[in-house]
């Protein structure tokens, strides 16, 4: 029976109702191969985000517990690093069974602790074990390069060498495909390593872990610790710990990146976004309301790549009553409920958040088509529920314009040309992602070249990469060199080692000692 997952006192229920009685859960730490109780003397009320009820407590980890887990990583390093490549592929050919296996397992506990609906769990689940299953094929990855007689008897080749202890630090909003974005691909490279989920919804992360053991990844090759911003100083500041991936917030990946770099460690950074789709009066309009309607309230519009602002051009504007039909139709509540399209926000303070920005936008001018502030759930009289939201009349200078919203609120903004559009985007800080909306193949060319943003959408309105690419948020949205996941991913978490070798065909001797620099001839 498996420690965490069988659980059903913790994971297994949904009503939101039933829910602890007597006493609340913890959440175990993971060090070295075990399910800890911590000794904190600080704990995290985890709350699901239908109810506010208590669902766990979340330990803030002792400094012993968080050196104690990145040793334990250390100390697995050494063997890890030298086993097979075969070997740790096929832990991650096992893994990747394991993880499709308790896929719905996995969905239910982050509807429970995130709140979002639970198709819509599944299918962060099944992002993250794309990853899984393109670490299969680390044996082409991992490959490093040859150069024969470069001089006389003489061969160059160079290897893809692990780090050592890697660290991952996680955002609340993919709370199983952000962390399958780092932990794979680390290990499968020889790396051992420490995570730090969210502190608002560690579950996922810990089924993952009792699922990477039972694939049989060896005791200390992954651990994880709790906690918030002394948890991610510490890690930040270790000197055991060699790199460091991180994806969440702007204010926390920036800090994260300079900490993590002073301290000589590689660091990538995925911070916010404000993404922009831009809808042509030539585009599939069926298809286009329907992507756009979907893209900016799905998740509670709580994704990185959620589409929040759509720039209508010219004409494309008259379509804006029939989206805002389509928005009003769309189901708000738990999750867990069957046929719910937007579910809660992930707490009070975020809900506060949001109806704050919208507010703003309305004082300083913006035209409030649909508002979804005053949404009452029945059943669900205290989850954090806002309904879709839609805004017109959004000037570029606005508070609501200008911060990430991060909830189910579409802003709408019309420009007369493409060109506006390109500038307007361009001029943003950010960089993750952007889609445009047309039938005419030469529009998209144009767009896809000159507009720079990282991730682009032609007719695709959240255009993550499957992990045989990378995810390649650029400019505002990124922090760092190497992006994760595919190539990306094997880059950032190994080094090169160059190896020199001269192997005379017969036993000649040098003669005199060569004191200049040697050069190849
Ligand atoms: P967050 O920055 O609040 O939290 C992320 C991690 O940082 C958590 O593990 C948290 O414990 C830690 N943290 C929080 N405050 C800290 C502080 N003051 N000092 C040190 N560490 C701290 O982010 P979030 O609210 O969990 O996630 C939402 C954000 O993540 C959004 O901005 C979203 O755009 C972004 N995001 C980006 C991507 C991407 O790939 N670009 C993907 C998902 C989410």
């Amino acid at each position: 029976t498996r420690a965490v997952l069988g659980k059903p006192q913790v994971f297994g229920s949904l009503s939101g109702v039933r829910f602890y009685a007597a006493s609340v859960p913890t959440t175990k730490l993971f060090i070295n191969g075990k399910f800890i109780e911590s000794k904190a003397t600080k704990w995290i009320d985890l709350h699901n985000p239908a109810t506010n009820e208590v669902v766990t407590r979340v330990p803030e980890s002792t400094r012993d517990e968080m050196l104690a887990a990145v040793g334990a990583a250390k100390q697995a390093f050494g063997e890890w690093s030298r086993t097979t490549i075969l070997t740790r592929q096929a832990c991650m050919f096992r893994l990747q069974h394991l993880v499709k296996q308790e896929q719905r397992h996995i969905a239910e506990n982050i509807t429970l602790e995130q709140g979002k609906t639970i198709p819509d769990a599944e299918g962060d689940v099944l992002r993250g074990l794309q990853v899984v299953e393109h670490s299969c094929s680390i044996t082409s990855m991992q490959l490093g390069e040859t150069m024969p007689s470069v001089a006389k008897d003489m061969d160059i080749h160079s290897y893809r060498v692990p780090l050592g202890v890697c660290a991952g630090i996680t955002p609340f909003n993919f709370p199983a495909m952000i962390p399958l974005w780092m932990f794979p691909m680390a290990v499968v490279c020889g790396n051992t390593m420490v995570l730090k989920p969210s502190e608002r919804d560690p579950g996922a992360t810990m089924m993952l872990m009792e699922l990477a053991q039972e694939a049989g990844i060896p005791d200390g090759v992954l651990n994880v610790i709790h906690g918030s911003v002394d948890a991610v100083n510490f890690i930040c500041d270790n000197p055991d710990i060699k790199a460091i991936s991180f994806v969440g917030s702007d204010h926390v990946g920036q800090h994260i990146y300079e900490r993590g770099s002073k301290a000589g460690k590689r660091v990538q950074s995925n911070m916010g976004a404000k993404n922009h789709g831009v809808i042509m009066a030539d585009a599939n309009k069926e298809a286009t309301l329907n992507q756009l309607v979907g893209a900016a309230f799905g998740a509670a519009g709580q994704r990185c790549m959620a589409l929040p602002t759509a720039v209508f051009i010219g004409k494309a504007k008259e379509w804006i009553p029939e989206l805002v039909e389509r928005a009003s139709r769309l189901k708000v509540n738990a999750g867990c409920q069957p046929g719910t399209d937007v579910g809660p926000l992930i707490s009070p303070q975020a809900k506060d958040r949001v109806c704050r920005l919208v507010q703003s936008g309305v004082d300083a001018g913006a035209t409030l088509l649909l508002d979804g502030r005053d949404v009452t759930v029945p059943g669900y009289p205290n989850g954090n529920f806002i309904g879709p939201t839609v805004m017109t009349n959004v000037a570029v200078d606005m508070e609501c314009y200008k911060e990430e919203i991060f909830g189910p609120v579409l802003q709408c903004i019309t420009v007369d040309t493409l060109d506006d559009a390109i500038d307007m985007i361009n001029s943003n800080p950010y960089g993750n992602g952007t889609a445009i909306f047309t039938t005419n193949g030469a529009t998209a060319r144009r767009f896809t070249h000159e507009i720079d943003v990282g991730q682009v959408g032609i007719n695709v309105p959240i255009p993550v990469p499957l992990p045989m690419f990378s995810f390649t948020g650029s400019r505002g949205s990124f922090r760092g060199d190497v992006n994760f996941y595919g190539k990306g991913g094997v880059q950032f978490y190994t080094q090169m080692k160059t190896v020199t070798s001269l192997w005379k065909a017969e036993d000649a001797t040098d003669t005199k000692a060569q004191v200049v620099m040697p050069t190849m001839r």
